[in-house]
């Protein structure tokens, strides 16, 4: 099994690790909010790509979340007003 003859001195390893710096990332900006994007992904903030929206973000959630147990509690109710109204007759 071939072996390395000799070991790598802390500098030359470290040589190799010198140009692994941290990137500037390319940044574009969102068509719908501004908000600075990852080019080709969907916006994180309004969940928008390419002035489509595709993408349900946490405020939609929330907002759909609230609207949901609203009905659910309208409904109970009105459940219990038809129970009450039962019950009284
Ligand atoms: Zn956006």
């Amino acid at each position: 099994m071939p072996v390395p003859k000799r070991k790598r001195s802390r500098a030359r390893r470290d040589k190799r690790f010198a140009n692994k710096g941290l990137k500037i990332k390319a940044f574009t900006q969102c068509a719908n909010c501004q908000e600075s994007i990852m080019p080709h992904q969907a916006c994180t903030a309004c969940g928008h790509y390419k002035g489509r929206k595709v993408v349900s973000t946490k405020a939609d959630r929330a907002v759909k979340r609230a609207e949901t147990s609203k009905a659910k509690e309208a409904h109970k109710g009105s459940a219990k007003q038809a129970i009450d109204a039962q019950s009284s007759e």
